[in-house]
Protein backbone atom coordinates (compact mmCIF):
# COMPACT_ATOMS: atom_id res chain seq x y z
CA UNK A 1 0.00 0.00 0.00
CA UNK A 2 2.62 2.21 0.12
CA UNK A 3 1.90 4.64 2.81
CA UNK A 4 4.82 4.91 4.75
CA UNK A 5 6.78 6.44 1.22
CA UNK A 6 4.88 9.42 0.51
CA UNK A 7 5.58 10.48 -3.62
CA UNK A 8 5.82 14.39 -4.26
CA UNK A 9 5.88 13.97 -7.76
CA UNK A 10 6.73 16.97 -9.09
CA UNK A 11 5.73 19.31 -12.52
CA UNK A 12 7.08 17.26 -15.09
CA UNK A 13 9.08 19.52 -17.55
CA UNK A 14 6.87 21.00 -20.16
CA UNK A 15 8.43 21.51 -23.32
CA UNK A 16 6.95 25.24 -23.24
CA UNK A 17 8.02 26.48 -19.61
CA UNK A 18 11.75 25.73 -20.81
CA UNK A 19 11.72 28.61 -23.23
CA UNK A 20 13.69 31.11 -21.97
CA UNK A 21 12.97 34.91 -21.83
CA UNK A 22 15.79 37.40 -22.28
CA UNK A 23 14.09 40.04 -20.35
CA UNK A 24 16.71 39.34 -17.04
CA UNK A 25 19.36 41.14 -15.85
CA UNK A 26 21.95 38.70 -16.89
CA UNK A 27 24.12 38.47 -19.64
CA UNK A 28 22.11 36.88 -23.07
CA UNK A 29 25.35 35.26 -24.14
CA UNK A 30 25.53 33.29 -20.13
CA UNK A 31 22.37 32.51 -20.28
CA UNK A 32 22.26 31.01 -23.68
CA UNK A 33 25.40 29.34 -22.62
CA UNK A 34 23.59 27.67 -19.37
CA UNK A 35 20.84 26.45 -21.38
CA UNK A 36 22.93 25.14 -23.90
CA UNK A 37 25.18 23.08 -21.98
CA UNK A 38 21.82 21.83 -19.73
CA UNK A 39 20.38 20.57 -23.40
CA UNK A 40 23.27 19.09 -24.14
CA UNK A 41 23.64 17.12 -20.34
CA UNK A 42 20.17 15.72 -20.71
CA UNK A 43 21.01 14.28 -24.42
CA UNK A 44 24.09 12.33 -22.41
CA UNK A 45 21.32 11.16 -19.52
CA UNK A 46 21.03 7.86 -19.17
CA UNK A 47 18.03 6.44 -20.35
CA UNK A 48 15.13 5.38 -18.46
CA UNK A 49 15.55 1.68 -18.68
CA UNK A 50 18.79 1.32 -17.57
CA UNK A 51 17.81 3.72 -14.58
CA UNK A 52 20.27 2.76 -11.65
CA UNK A 53 22.87 2.37 -14.38
CA UNK A 54 26.21 4.22 -14.56
CA UNK A 55 26.27 8.03 -15.43
CA UNK A 56 29.25 7.89 -18.63
CA UNK A 57 32.00 10.16 -17.91
CA UNK A 58 31.39 12.46 -20.63
CA UNK A 59 28.09 13.18 -17.95
CA UNK A 60 29.55 14.14 -15.49
CA UNK A 61 32.13 16.28 -16.88
CA UNK A 62 29.11 18.16 -18.69
CA UNK A 63 27.50 18.00 -15.34
CA UNK A 64 30.33 20.11 -14.00
CA UNK A 65 29.67 22.51 -16.69
CA UNK A 66 26.45 23.15 -16.23
CA UNK A 67 27.30 23.45 -12.45
CA UNK A 68 30.04 26.42 -13.70
CA UNK A 69 27.23 27.87 -15.94
CA UNK A 70 24.70 28.20 -12.99
CA UNK A 71 26.80 29.55 -11.08
CA UNK A 72 28.02 32.80 -13.23
CA UNK A 73 24.26 33.30 -13.83
CA UNK A 74 23.19 33.07 -9.77
CA UNK A 75 26.45 35.57 -9.17
CA UNK A 76 25.03 37.85 -11.90
CA UNK A 77 21.78 37.95 -10.38
CA UNK A 78 23.09 38.69 -6.80
CA UNK A 79 22.42 35.27 -5.41
CA UNK A 80 24.80 33.93 -2.71
CA UNK A 81 25.50 29.79 -2.99
CA UNK A 82 28.37 27.49 -1.86
CA UNK A 83 28.86 23.70 -3.14
CA UNK A 84 26.74 21.35 -0.87
CA UNK A 85 29.89 19.95 1.14
CA UNK A 86 28.53 16.70 1.06
CA UNK A 87 28.53 16.70 -2.91
CA UNK A 88 30.08 18.59 -5.64
CA UNK A 89 27.44 18.30 -7.87
CA UNK A 90 24.96 20.33 -5.77
CA UNK A 91 24.52 23.99 -5.66
CA UNK A 92 23.27 25.26 -2.31
CA UNK A 93 21.40 28.72 -1.92
CA UNK A 94 22.72 30.63 0.91
CA UNK A 95 19.42 31.15 3.69
CA UNK A 96 20.04 34.90 4.64
CA UNK A 97 17.65 37.09 6.64
CA UNK A 98 18.03 39.86 4.07
CA UNK A 99 19.50 40.29 0.66
CA UNK A 100 18.44 38.73 -2.48
CA UNK A 101 15.18 37.17 -2.19
CA UNK A 102 16.14 33.85 -2.86
CA UNK A 103 18.31 33.52 -0.30
CA UNK A 104 15.48 35.28 1.77
CA UNK A 105 13.20 32.46 0.69
CA UNK A 106 16.05 29.88 1.47
CA UNK A 107 15.96 31.15 4.98
CA UNK A 108 12.15 31.46 5.44
CA UNK A 109 11.97 27.71 4.30
CA UNK A 110 14.92 26.94 6.82
CA UNK A 111 13.10 28.45 9.09
CA UNK A 112 9.45 27.34 9.06
CA UNK A 113 9.96 24.23 8.08
CA UNK A 114 12.27 21.79 10.04
CA UNK A 115 15.29 22.95 8.21
CA UNK A 116 14.68 22.24 5.05
CA UNK A 117 17.12 23.48 2.25
CA UNK A 118 17.01 24.72 -0.99
CA UNK A 119 19.49 23.49 -3.64
CA UNK A 120 19.68 23.69 -7.43
CA UNK A 121 20.82 19.96 -8.28
CA UNK A 122 20.27 19.52 -12.44
CA UNK A 123 21.31 16.07 -12.01
CA UNK A 124 18.48 14.64 -9.44
CA UNK A 125 15.71 16.99 -12.08
CA UNK A 126 17.10 15.31 -15.15
CA UNK A 127 16.79 11.52 -13.14
CA UNK A 128 13.01 12.27 -12.27
CA UNK A 129 12.13 14.16 -15.66
CA UNK A 130 11.11 16.80 -13.33
CA UNK A 131 11.20 20.71 -13.40
CA UNK A 132 11.14 21.20 -9.43
CA UNK A 133 11.06 18.86 -6.93
CA UNK A 134 10.32 18.48 -3.12
CA UNK A 135 12.61 15.60 -1.68
CA UNK A 136 11.07 15.41 1.86
CA UNK A 137 13.28 12.16 2.93
CA UNK A 138 16.61 14.50 2.25
CA UNK A 139 14.71 17.70 3.28
CA UNK A 140 15.28 19.53 -0.13
CA UNK A 141 13.59 21.71 -2.38
CA UNK A 142 15.13 21.75 -5.46
CA UNK A 143 15.18 24.83 -7.84
CA UNK A 144 14.07 24.62 -11.51
CA UNK A 145 16.80 25.82 -14.33
CA UNK A 146 14.52 28.55 -15.16
CA UNK A 147 14.46 30.07 -11.53
CA UNK A 148 18.27 29.66 -11.95
CA UNK A 149 17.73 31.89 -15.51
CA UNK A 150 15.53 34.42 -13.88
CA UNK A 151 17.51 34.51 -10.77
CA UNK A 152 13.63 34.41 -8.48
CA UNK A 153 11.36 31.48 -7.31
CA UNK A 154 9.01 30.61 -10.46
CA UNK A 155 6.15 28.55 -10.47
CA UNK A 156 7.27 25.20 -10.10
CA UNK A 157 8.88 25.91 -7.17
CA UNK A 158 5.66 27.30 -6.11
CA UNK A 159 4.22 24.05 -6.53
CA UNK A 160 6.49 22.08 -4.74
CA UNK A 161 6.41 24.87 -1.66
CA UNK A 162 2.92 23.91 -1.40
CA UNK A 163 3.99 20.30 -0.73
CA UNK A 164 6.50 20.97 1.43
CA UNK A 165 4.33 23.49 3.48
CA UNK A 166 1.37 20.60 3.61
CA UNK A 167 3.63 18.20 4.71
CA UNK A 168 5.35 20.14 6.99
CA UNK A 169 1.20 20.81 8.54
CA UNK A 170 1.20 16.88 9.03
CA UNK A 171 4.23 16.61 11.07
CA UNK A 172 3.28 19.18 13.26
CA UNK A 173 0.21 17.05 13.71
CA UNK A 174 -2.66 18.91 11.78
CA UNK A 175 -4.82 17.05 9.26
CA UNK A 176 -5.21 18.71 6.12
CA UNK A 177 -8.34 17.82 3.47
CA UNK A 178 -5.48 16.98 0.73
CA UNK A 179 -3.88 14.43 2.57
CA UNK A 180 -4.44 10.87 0.59
CA UNK A 181 -4.06 9.66 -2.60
CA UNK A 182 -5.55 7.60 -5.31
CA UNK A 183 -3.55 4.73 -6.89
CA UNK A 184 -4.18 2.18 -9.92
CA UNK A 185 -4.88 -0.95 -8.49
CA UNK A 186 -2.75 -3.73 -10.10
CA UNK A 187 -2.90 -4.19 -14.34
CA UNK A 188 -4.77 -0.15 -14.13
CA UNK A 189 -3.97 3.21 -14.75
CA UNK A 190 -5.23 6.39 -13.73
CA UNK A 191 -4.60 10.00 -15.20
CA UNK A 192 -1.85 10.49 -16.96
CA UNK A 193 1.71 10.08 -16.86
CA UNK A 194 3.76 11.40 -14.50
CA UNK A 195 0.32 10.39 -12.48
CA UNK A 196 -0.70 7.28 -13.89
CA UNK A 197 -0.13 4.59 -10.93
CA UNK A 198 -0.66 7.29 -8.23
CA UNK A 199 -1.18 10.44 -6.96
CA UNK A 200 -1.62 12.63 -3.84
CA UNK A 201 -4.59 14.93 -3.34
CA UNK A 202 -1.85 17.18 -2.90
CA UNK A 203 -1.00 17.73 -6.49
CA UNK A 204 -4.27 19.65 -6.74
CA UNK A 205 -3.80 22.21 -4.32
CA UNK A 206 0.03 22.33 -5.61
CA UNK A 207 -1.15 22.84 -9.18
CA UNK A 208 -3.31 25.35 -8.51
CA UNK A 209 -1.72 27.46 -6.15
CA UNK A 210 1.17 26.93 -9.21
CA UNK A 211 -2.04 28.23 -11.86
CA UNK A 212 -2.27 31.18 -9.48
CA UNK A 213 1.24 32.13 -9.48
CA UNK A 214 1.66 32.13 -12.99
CA UNK A 215 -1.87 34.39 -12.84
CA UNK A 216 -0.06 36.88 -10.89
CA UNK A 217 2.74 37.06 -13.27
CA UNK A 218 0.88 37.36 -16.41
CA UNK A 219 -0.93 39.92 -14.54
CA UNK A 220 1.88 42.07 -14.04
CA UNK A 221 3.24 41.16 -18.03
CA UNK A 222 0.02 42.28 -18.59
CA UNK A 223 0.35 46.17 -17.17
CA UNK A 224 3.71 46.46 -17.81
CA UNK A 225 2.38 45.95 -21.47
CA UNK A 226 4.48 42.94 -22.23
CA UNK A 227 2.06 40.85 -24.86
CA UNK A 228 4.85 38.59 -25.43
CA UNK A 229 4.86 37.67 -21.61
CA UNK A 230 1.21 37.49 -21.34
CA UNK A 231 1.06 35.06 -24.15
CA UNK A 232 3.82 32.78 -22.64
CA UNK A 233 2.19 32.87 -19.15
CA UNK A 234 -0.86 32.01 -20.77
CA UNK A 235 0.83 28.57 -22.38
CA UNK A 236 1.94 28.11 -19.05
CA UNK A 237 -1.68 28.81 -17.44
CA UNK A 238 -3.07 26.28 -19.90
CA UNK A 239 -0.46 23.60 -19.98
CA UNK A 240 -1.17 23.44 -15.96
CA UNK A 241 -4.46 23.09 -16.48
CA UNK A 242 -4.39 20.33 -19.11
CA UNK A 243 -2.15 18.16 -16.69
CA UNK A 244 -4.07 18.68 -13.49
CA UNK A 245 -7.59 18.22 -15.22
CA UNK A 246 -7.43 14.45 -15.54
CA UNK A 247 -6.02 14.44 -12.26
CA UNK A 248 -9.59 15.98 -10.95
CA UNK A 249 -11.72 14.05 -13.44
CA UNK A 250 -10.15 10.93 -11.42
CA UNK A 251 -10.88 12.44 -7.85
CA UNK A 252 -14.41 13.40 -9.06
CA UNK A 253 -15.11 9.84 -9.95
CA UNK A 254 -13.66 8.19 -7.19
CA UNK A 255 -14.18 10.07 -3.63
CA UNK A 256 -18.22 9.79 -4.33
CA UNK A 257 -17.83 6.01 -5.10
CA UNK A 258 -15.55 5.43 -2.02
CA UNK A 259 -18.29 7.64 -0.24
CA UNK A 260 -20.88 5.10 -1.23
CA UNK A 261 -18.54 1.99 -0.26
CA UNK A 262 -18.22 3.51 3.21
CA UNK A 263 -21.73 3.73 3.15
CA UNK A 264 -23.38 0.63 2.22
CA UNK A 265 -21.02 -1.05 4.76
CA UNK A 266 -22.08 1.02 7.43
CA UNK A 267 -25.31 0.33 6.79
CA UNK A 268 -24.93 -3.40 6.46
CA UNK A 269 -23.11 -3.23 9.64
CA UNK A 270 -26.12 -2.87 11.41
CA UNK A 271 -26.27 -6.65 11.06
CA UNK A 272 -23.40 -8.58 10.70
CA UNK A 273 -20.72 -5.94 10.65
CA UNK A 274 -19.36 -6.31 7.77
CA UNK A 275 -16.96 -3.44 7.89
CA UNK A 276 -15.22 -5.32 10.77
CA UNK A 277 -16.86 -8.24 10.40
CA UNK A 278 -13.19 -8.08 8.50
CA UNK A 279 -10.30 -9.76 7.60
CA UNK A 280 -7.36 -10.61 9.99
CA UNK A 281 -5.11 -8.68 11.12
CA UNK A 282 -2.77 -6.59 8.51
CA UNK A 283 1.08 -6.86 9.70
CA UNK A 284 3.98 -4.73 10.00
CA UNK A 285 5.06 -3.63 7.36
CA UNK A 286 8.15 -2.25 8.10
CA UNK A 287 11.30 -1.49 10.22
CA UNK A 288 9.77 2.35 10.89
CA UNK A 289 6.08 2.13 10.14
CA UNK A 290 3.93 -0.06 12.63
CA UNK A 291 0.67 -0.87 10.40
CA UNK A 292 -2.23 -2.67 11.87
CA UNK A 293 -5.84 -2.88 9.65
CA UNK A 294 -8.67 -4.49 8.89
CA UNK A 295 -10.00 -5.00 5.53
CA UNK A 296 -12.73 -7.18 3.98
CA UNK A 297 -11.54 -6.92 0.06
CA UNK A 298 -13.64 -3.67 -0.84
CA UNK A 299 -12.40 -0.97 2.06
CA UNK A 300 -10.36 -1.35 4.85
CA UNK A 301 -8.93 0.74 7.73
CA UNK A 302 -5.25 0.63 8.38
CA UNK A 303 -3.61 2.82 11.24
CA UNK A 304 0.08 3.67 11.27
CA UNK A 305 2.36 4.81 13.94
CA UNK A 306 5.08 6.40 11.43
CA UNK A 307 7.60 6.89 13.84
CA UNK A 308 9.71 8.40 10.46
CA UNK A 309 7.37 11.42 9.79
CA UNK A 310 6.35 12.02 13.32
CA UNK A 311 9.32 11.29 15.07
CA UNK A 312 9.06 14.22 17.28
CA UNK A 313 5.15 14.24 17.96
CA UNK A 314 4.72 10.08 17.67
CA UNK A 315 1.08 10.44 15.93
CA UNK A 316 -0.92 8.07 14.65
CA UNK A 317 -2.18 8.09 10.76
CA UNK A 318 -5.06 6.15 9.72
CA UNK A 319 -5.38 5.24 5.87
CA UNK A 320 -9.13 4.34 5.05
CA UNK A 321 -8.46 2.21 1.95
CA UNK A 322 -11.11 1.35 -0.74
CA UNK A 323 -11.01 -0.31 -3.48
CA UNK A 324 -13.96 0.42 -6.06
CA UNK A 325 -12.85 -1.00 -9.67
CA UNK A 326 -9.89 0.04 -10.92
CA UNK A 327 -9.42 2.69 -8.77
CA UNK A 328 -7.64 2.38 -4.61
CA UNK A 329 -8.66 6.02 -2.54
CA UNK A 330 -6.73 6.37 0.13
CA UNK A 331 -7.68 8.80 2.58
CA UNK A 332 -5.29 9.57 5.35
CA UNK A 333 -6.02 11.35 8.64
CA UNK A 334 -3.49 12.36 11.53
CA UNK A 335 -4.26 11.01 15.06
CA UNK A 336 -6.99 13.47 16.17
CA UNK A 337 -7.90 11.99 19.39
CA UNK A 338 -9.07 8.42 18.77
CA UNK A 339 -5.92 6.87 19.71
CA UNK A 340 -6.91 5.08 22.46
CA UNK A 341 -10.23 3.97 20.44
CA UNK A 342 -7.93 2.69 18.22
CA UNK A 343 -5.85 0.42 20.54
CA UNK A 344 -9.08 -1.30 22.04
CA UNK A 345 -9.65 -1.77 18.52
CA UNK A 346 -6.77 -3.39 17.40
CA UNK A 347 -6.29 -5.56 20.76
CA UNK A 348 -9.90 -6.98 20.67
CA UNK A 349 -8.86 -7.96 16.94
CA UNK A 350 -5.44 -9.40 17.76
CA UNK A 351 -7.20 -11.49 20.53
CA UNK A 352 -8.33 -13.32 17.85
CA UNK A 353 -7.35 -12.40 14.78
CA UNK A 354 -10.59 -12.73 12.99
CA UNK A 355 -13.05 -10.56 13.95
CA UNK A 356 -14.51 -7.42 16.83
CA UNK A 357 -17.49 -6.09 17.51
CA UNK A 358 -15.46 -2.80 17.84
CA UNK A 359 -18.03 -0.34 15.60
CA UNK A 360 -18.03 1.86 18.74
CA UNK A 361 -14.44 2.37 18.77
CA UNK A 362 -14.02 3.21 15.03
CA UNK A 363 -16.67 5.27 14.90
CA UNK A 364 -15.25 8.28 14.95
CA UNK A 365 -12.44 7.31 12.90
CA UNK A 366 -15.20 6.57 10.06
CA UNK A 367 -16.32 9.58 10.61
CA UNK A 368 -13.62 11.38 10.49
CA UNK A 369 -12.85 9.70 7.31
CA UNK A 370 -16.17 10.65 5.52
CA UNK A 371 -16.06 14.42 6.66
CA UNK A 372 -12.69 14.69 4.33
CA UNK A 373 -14.34 13.24 1.74
CA UNK A 374 -17.42 15.22 1.69
CA UNK A 375 -15.63 17.62 2.17
CA UNK A 376 -13.09 17.29 -0.93
CA UNK A 377 -16.38 16.64 -3.08
CA UNK A 378 -17.41 19.71 -2.38
CA UNK A 379 -13.98 21.67 -2.85
CA UNK A 380 -13.40 19.88 -6.16
CA UNK A 381 -17.15 20.67 -7.26
CA UNK A 382 -15.51 24.58 -6.99
CA UNK A 383 -12.33 23.63 -8.22
CA UNK A 384 -14.21 22.25 -11.40
CA UNK A 385 -16.18 25.42 -11.96
CA UNK A 386 -13.13 27.56 -11.04
CA UNK A 387 -11.11 25.70 -13.76
CA UNK A 388 -14.07 25.83 -16.31
CA UNK A 389 -14.34 29.47 -15.69
CA UNK A 390 -10.47 30.45 -16.10
CA UNK A 391 -10.47 27.79 -19.41
CA UNK A 392 -13.15 30.19 -20.95
CA UNK A 393 -11.64 33.66 -20.06
CA UNK A 394 -7.96 32.05 -21.77
CA UNK A 395 -9.85 31.22 -24.28
CA UNK A 396 -11.25 34.19 -25.30
CA UNK A 397 -8.04 35.98 -24.58
CA UNK A 398 -9.83 37.82 -21.76
CA UNK A 399 -6.39 38.48 -20.10
CA UNK A 400 -7.56 40.94 -17.88
CA UNK A 401 -9.89 38.87 -16.06
CA UNK A 402 -7.01 36.13 -15.56
CA UNK A 403 -5.92 37.02 -12.14
CA UNK A 404 -9.71 37.05 -10.77
CA UNK A 405 -9.87 33.63 -11.91
CA UNK A 406 -6.99 32.02 -10.64
CA UNK A 407 -7.26 33.69 -7.29
CA UNK A 408 -11.21 31.52 -6.50
CA UNK A 409 -8.92 28.70 -7.93
CA UNK A 410 -5.82 29.56 -4.74
CA UNK A 411 -9.03 30.18 -2.60
CA UNK A 412 -10.77 26.29 -3.58
CA UNK A 413 -7.54 24.99 -2.41
CA UNK A 414 -6.69 26.59 0.86
CA UNK A 415 -7.52 24.95 4.32
CA UNK A 416 -9.97 26.78 6.19
CA UNK A 417 -9.57 25.42 9.86
CA UNK A 418 -13.46 25.06 10.66
CA UNK A 419 -13.87 22.79 7.14
CA UNK A 420 -13.89 19.89 8.77
CA UNK A 421 -16.14 20.33 11.71
CA UNK A 422 -18.75 21.39 9.67
CA UNK A 423 -19.80 17.78 8.41
CA UNK A 424 -21.80 15.35 10.10
ZN1 LIG B 1 3.48 18.04 -7.34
Amino acid sequence: MNAGKTLFLAAVAGVVLLTYSPSYAVSAQDAEKFQKTLDELEALQPKKHQHGGRYSKAFKAKLQQVLKAAQVLLDQHGVRWNLDPANSEIILITPLRSGHSMNQTAYGVQKTMRGLEVEYNPKELLGSDASALFEEDRGRLIISADDVQRGEIGSFLQHELRHALLQNRLMNGRDTVFFGFVEAMPGHTIGEAPYNQQFSFDEIAAYSVQIHFLGHELEVARRAGNSDLVNTRAKEIQWAIDVVTPLLNVLEVSIPQALTTIEVMEQSSQTTNPWLGLSKLESVLGDDVDCSGFSNGAAGLFFFRNDVQFKNHKKSVVFANIETGPVRTVVGTVDLGFRNNLKVATDRLKSDGTSVGASDELAPVIRQVRRKMLLLRDRLKDLKQAYADLTLVLRGKRYDDVIERTRSIKHAVVDQPQDLSSYP
